[in-house]
């Protein structure tokens, strides 16, 4: 078991939690080791080879677990990796309860690679407790909980899913990749693991991709998923690591300018006569805000809108704006603006009709000037 550090504040974790100066040399920047083996050691101990563990995974490993208040943190080559160790932890038969609207690529994964496993999956609405209710049973392995979800930005209550999974003796995860533990903290919510991709605000420079899982406490979870970097071997290379725990220093800081921008994004868009309607939970309309203001310090960066024009013009706003760059992804500096349904594919559910929005660094007033020229031209 690892030693509680005195607690310090996320600002703080994000610039310190595993980094220490490199002893060698004296550099404050962490070396990069490359190396896919290490001396054996007389005494057993120490690095083996890269896939086991290596010196800069090791160190954003560390600095997760502390940003999120966990025992310890699985780093995986990409978010649906991370996904993917999880689920393959279970045994074929086991009943899991996933988001209906969870992130379609899982949604996916779970459709075409572990249905045909064995896993016995139900997609239910987990922003309807009725509806957690009637599904949980006693044989419930795992419950998989987006929130806020992706691109429908609904809301689940963390607590009340923790507590009717609690009931079942289920794992409860939380994708957790919209909020970070800067804005929602699944643990404190009784959650046991928690899920990203890091590929999205954690990284925040839309140049690597990256998947974790921090697991709570001393549940066997965290060997479970170590196992799975061992023996699946979805492993992030050194220089993703480092990069990822790099761009943690500066999390907090970004987190809190994309979420004022998101805010006052979604607030200038619900009074645009083009715009039908903004999901963005933040606002006092939205059906799940009272839920998300008691388990959120912020409501995100991200928001979706329906357009009145319909989906042609849906399709077309991407590439009518300048500075919201049409790709997909989100969490990074510059703003990315999609047309959801489009990226999703023909077996998407999201409305033709609806344009997801990734709130980036740049001035608000910049923003709004290049929505307002492109939803008039
Ligand atoms: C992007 C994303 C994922 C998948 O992560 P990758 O890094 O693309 O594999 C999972 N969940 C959410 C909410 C995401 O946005």
């Amino acid at each position: 078991m690892k030693k509680k550090k005195p607690e310090q504040h996320p600002e703080t974790l994000a610039i310190h939690a595993g980094r220490e100066p490199d002893p060698a040399s004296g550099a404050l920047s962490p070396a990069i080791h490359p190396s896919s083996t290490f001396l054996t050691r007389e005494d057993g101990g120490g690095y083996v080879y890269g896939r086991y563990g290596n010196p800069n995974r090791n160190a954003v490993e560390t600095a997760l677990a502390e940003l999120e208040g966990g025992l310890g943190a699985a780093c995986f080559a990409s978010g649906v990796a991370a996904a993917m160790a999880v689920f393959q932890s279970l045994t074929p038969g086991d009943r899991v309860l996933v988001s209906a609207d969870a992130y379609h690529g899982i949604r996916t994964q779970l459709r075409q690679r572990l249905i045909p496993w064995g896993l016995d999956v139900v997609f239910v609405d987990t922003s309807d407790p009725a509806a957690i209710s009637r599904a949980i049973t006693p044989g419930t392995r795992l419950v998989w909980v987006e929130t806020p979800s992706n691109p429908l930005l609904k809301i689940s209550d963390l607590a009340a899913l923790a507590e009717l999974a609690r009931g079942a003796g289920a794992t409860t995860v939380c994708d957790n990749t919209f909020s970070t533990s800067l804005l929602q903290r699944p643990f404190e919510q009784g959650f046991d693991l928690v899920m990203y991709s890091s590929t999205k605000y954690l990284g925040g420079h839309s140049d690597l991709i990256g998947g974790a899982v921090i697991v709570r406490d001393d549940s066997g979870w965290l060997e479970r998923l170590h196992q799975a970097q061992k023996l699946a071997g979805a492993v992030p290379a050194p220089f993703d690591c480092w990069l990822l725990l790099r761009s943690l220093a500066t999390l907090p800081m970004r987190v809190r300018a994309q979420n004022a921008n998101a805010a006052a994004l979604a607030e200038w868009l619900q009074n645009h006569p083009a715009v039908e309607r903004v999901y963005y939970p933040g606002l006092p309309e939205h059906p799940g805000h009272e839920t998300a203001r008691r388990q959120m310090r912020g409501f995100g960066g991200m928001l979706s809108i329906t357009l009145k024009d319909g989906p042609d013009f849906a399709r077309a706003l991407p590439h009518r704006t300048r500075l919201f760059r049409p790709a997909t992804s989100l969490g990074g500096l510059e703003s990315l603006i999609e047309h959801r349904a489009s990226i999703e594919g023909p077996d998407s559910t999201t409305p033709a009709h609806l344009v997801r929005l990734s709130a980036g660094g740049e001035h608000i007033e910049d923003l709004i000037a290049d929505l307002q020229r492109a939803l008039e031209a």
